[in-house]
């Protein structure tokens, strides 16, 4: 039953459909109903929450600039709040980046921050054309949309930006190109094809946008080889590289940032999700050498969050300091041995995969045939009611990818391996109710 409040809420709202509770308190990597019964957070708002839920660093670092009457709003002027971010931001970064680097704040989304990246190769280059991959998410700004592979949200919303082009993504469970080095390579000699063929109307793009894990297309990781091979593909062709890592930034895939696993760097790093650390914040940060914007050129209001330059400080220094990258890299090894240990028992798991604590279970229908490359369709129906018997258990996590098919979980950071066993546990239990 909807209440008063509900009724009067956008008929976009999502989350509240699969996850029908109202939140009374939270705390760490666990949510209280108002009926006090609890569950364990694996969705971490959407990725965001790296500590967890209203850890005691982010309430000092809110309760310290309240103290010291930091103004809270402040456009894009200083204050020492957003020094010390800045710092422990570029702190952050592998030092040959940062040593070129520049950073422009921008409107509190993701979507914001990918905005801004556009304009800001398109400015430095001349060129128009932004090449993304099939299957990625980029935000639900017309701008963002038009870069996301993503088509159902498009469907009705016509006149998105033009001037867009989508290359395959190496998902190596469902590639056309075919599975292995093999594939990856293909794809990279495709877009190598297309960059270099004359009559491909992609000759001089402005940038191409990729995230390394995929996240709402399904938790999709792409191999490293085929990382290292984009990044030789833009620079010899010298094409501005966006990586964005809204969502697997700041430890979530076992590394500070992912493309550190592929020991690559990029023209352009999206940040924001867990860089607010649990407020809205996001970045850009760039080769110098792209900064080539008048004085005002790319605005906005709120670029001067403090309170969350100032979260975000405390939870770039307690992941480093806890090593929380590393732990999110052996508890994701350890979480996916499991999945697969379950997925040997089941008949409609089609692939576990992911890095680091970004995760993804592809469910399958088993009963259609598979097609060339051996793999069944995907299966959101059942993902959905699996997602349902999670729920039932108290352990909340998301679904994603094409179909809806892919069981996403993006647990808090600080997930203790106690708890990631009940989870797992809990999954079990779920996956048995849902096939029976
Ligand atoms: N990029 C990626 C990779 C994302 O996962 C998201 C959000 N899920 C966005 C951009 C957009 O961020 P926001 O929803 O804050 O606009």
């Amino acid at each position: 039953l909807l209440s008063q409040q509900e009724l009067r809420e956008s008929n976009a709202r999502s989350y509240p459909r699969r996850i029908p509770i109202a939140i009374q308190k939270a705390e760490g990597v666990i949510i209280t109903d108002m009926n006090g019964k609890e569950y364990i957070d694996c969705l971490a708002g959407a990725g965001t929450l790296a500590l967890g839920h209203n850890h005691e660093v982010v309430h000092e670092a809110i309760q310290q600039v309240l103290a010291d009457r930091i103004p809270l709003h402040t456009l894009d002027l200083t204050t020492p709040v957003k020094e010390a971010f800045v710092d422990e931001l570029f702190a952050s970064l592998p030092a040959n980046f940062a040593q070129k680097a520049k950073v422009q704040f921008c409107g509190p989304t993701g979507g914001d921050a990918i905005e801004a990246a556009l304009k800001l190769v398109k400015t430095a280059t001349g060129n128009r054309t932004i090449l993304s991959f099939q299957g990625g998410y980029h935000g639900s700004t017309h701008g963002t949309l038009s870069i996301s592979g993503t088509t159902s949200p498009k469907e009705r919303i016509h006149a998105l930006v033009p001037d867009t082009h989508f290359l395959p993504y190496p998902y190596e469970y469902r590639c056309p190109f075919g599975i292995g080095e093999g594939g990856h390579e293909a794809i990279s000699t495709y877009i190598e094809n297309l960059l270099d063929d004359p009559e491909s109307g992609i000759v001089k793009p402005a940038g191409i946008v990729v995230e390394v894990v995929q996240g709402e297309g399904g938790s999709v990781p792409a191999p490293i080889a085929w990382l290292k091979e984009l990044r030789r593909i833009t620079k010899e062709r010298q094409i501005p590289l966006i990586i964005d890592e809204v969502q697997t930034g700041i430890g979530r895939t076992g590394k500070m940032f992912a493309f550190q696993h592929a020991d690559i760097e990029p023209d352009v790093l999206v940040l924001s999700k867990a860089i607010g650390g649990s407020l809205p914040l996001s970045v850009v940060v760039y080769d110098k050498a792209l900064d080539q914007w008048e004085p005002g050129a790319h605005i906005g209001t709120f670029r001067g969050n403090q309170l969350a330059m100032a979260t975000g400080k405390a939870t770039l220094s307690f992941v480093k300091e806890h090593a929380l990258d590393a732990h999110a890299h052996d508890l994701g090894i350890y979480m996916q041995m499991q999945l697969k240990a379950i997925q040997s028992n089941s008949f409609s798991i089609g692939d576990v995969r992911g890095r680091g604590l970004m995760i993804g279970v592809e469910i399958i229908d088993w009963s259609k045939p598979a097609n060339k490359i051996g793999t069944h369709p995907g299966n959101g129906e059942l993902a959905k009611v699996i997602q349902q018997e999670c729920f039932k258990r108290g352990v909340i996590l998301e679904v994603g990818g094409r179909h809806g098919a892919v069981i996403r979980l993006l647990p808090p950071l600080i997930l203790s391996q106690a708890q990631a066993d009940d989870v797992l546990e809990r999954f079990k239990e779920a996956v048995k109710a849902a096939e029976a």
